[in-house]
């Protein structure tokens, strides 16, 4: 995130630091790791270590930086990066039992609050810790980034941002499309419906599991049920299929957005868009023109309704030829926002100014990701987008 062209990483250190290490979010944190601290640092374990190259930000489904290549003590490593304001952020999130992790190359905090040269993964790996600290701010120095000053330069803010929206649709589009290949559209937006519902912390795993779940053997094995024996039959059903406990991203989650909790949703879902007596196609309740309501189901509110329209009801319909560009862009665009991601709270403040929301809607906020992962986490400010030229 921002900040990285006005301070450089600073001192970094093995052993304890302060929490936080002066950073004031992990986006300030992402920011310096994406600036590719210089210099030999020196790893919790006493390694040194050079950063070649730090890696390319996550999509959010997975570790935060994917492929880096390190220099540690000499030799050359090549893997992902997770970032964490402090050490026990790791275990928080549930990323020791996540298999999405095991093959992190490093991982940096700000502070260490637990004291141990290394990170574990459940797979019996240790992972390579390191405590990143940024220098304090010289006196009187805020950082400003460029885009702060995109409407005075006359930029078209939201313009931009709904055309970033609008590539990442067909980003997600494109993934649906490959998922599609062979396989039943419904099936392939059941398996992205899931992986919506249970949250980045779950989403691959659940959509790899995902990739095996049947729709007309579910719809079977429920044949003859019909209301809350039907949808208790199916949350049954899908707690067997889909690996809950895997996919549990521990840590503080409410109690209704627990995956469990979710799959029952699913379940929900299920029933009302292939009720009693429908085949596994598309669902009719999915016609062009259907908004987020029709995503809305007991425990499914607004917010997450919203997130499985723009991450597996759109998509899946684009992917499968069942809306036309256009239809799929008129939903895009229709869709509320679902509340801001902590991530961009920063960016919302800069593009904002007093009056305007720049992130009113699902469409600007998925633009604001992608701006987000393509330029802010990468450092590229003045050269991004919402940068005003000269
Ligand atoms: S990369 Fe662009 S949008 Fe992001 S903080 Fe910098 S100037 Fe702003």
């Amino acid at each position: 995130m921002p900040g990285v062209s006005a301070r450089r990483a600073g001192a970094v250190r093995g052993g304890a630091a302060a929490p936080d290490g002066g950073f004031a979010d992990e986006a300030a944190l992402a920011a310096a790791w994406a600036a590719a601290p210089p210099g030999t640092l020196r790893l919790a374990d006493g390694r040194a270590l050079r950063v070649v190259f730090p890696g390319v930000a996550g999509d959010g489904t997975g570790p935060d930086f994917r492929a880096a290549i390190l220099e540690v003590d000499g030799d050359l490593v090549r893997g992902d990066v997770e970032l964490h304001l402090r050490h026990s952020g790791w275990f928080a999130h549930g990323h020791d039992r996540d298999p999405a992790y095991a093959g992190v190359a490093l991982h940096v905090v700000a502070g260490d609050d637990l004291g141990l040269p290394s990170t574990v993964h459940a797979a019996g790996r240790r992972i390579p810790l390191l405590v990143l600290a940024a220098p304090p701010a010289a006196p009187g120095a805020m950082f400003v980034p460029p885009c702060a000053f995109a409407r005075a330069a006359d930029i078209d803010v939201a313009g931009r941002l709904r055309r970033m929206g609008l590539r990442r649709l067909r980003m997600k589009a494109n993934r649906a499309a490959l998922l599609c290949a062979g396989r039943p559209a419904g099936d392939v937006l059941l398996g992205l419906a899931a992986g919506a519902l249970l949250g980045p912390a779950a989403r691959a795993g659940t959509e790899r599991a995902a990739a095996n779940l049947r729709l007309d053997v579910l719809l079977e094995e429920v044949g003859g049920l019909a209301g809350e024996a039907r949808r208790t039959a199916l949350g049954a059903a899908l707690r067997r299929i889909l690996p809950v406990d895997a996919a549990a991203p521990g840590g503080r989650v409410r109690p209704a957005a627990t995956p469990a909790q979710r799959l029952g949703d699913l379940a929900r879902l299920i029933d009302r868009w292939w009720p009693p007596g429908a085949g596994p196609g598309w669902p009719a309740a999915l016609a062009p023109g259907a908004g987020w309501r029709a995503a809305a189901v007991e425990g499914v509110g607004r917010a997450a309704a919203v997130e499985v329209m723009a991450n597996a009801v759109i998509p899946a319909a684009l992917a499968a030829g069942r809306w036309s560009e256009a239809e799929a862009e008129t939903a895009w665009a229709a869709l509320p926002s679902p509340g801001t991601y902590g991530k961009l709270r920063p960016l919302e403040r800069w593009l904002g100014g007093r009056e305007a929301r720049p992130f009113a809607s699902a469409g600007l906020l998925q633009g604001g990701l992608l701006l987000q992962a393509d330029y802010c986490a990468k450092g590229r400010c003045g050269r991004c987008p919402l940068s005003p030229p000269g």
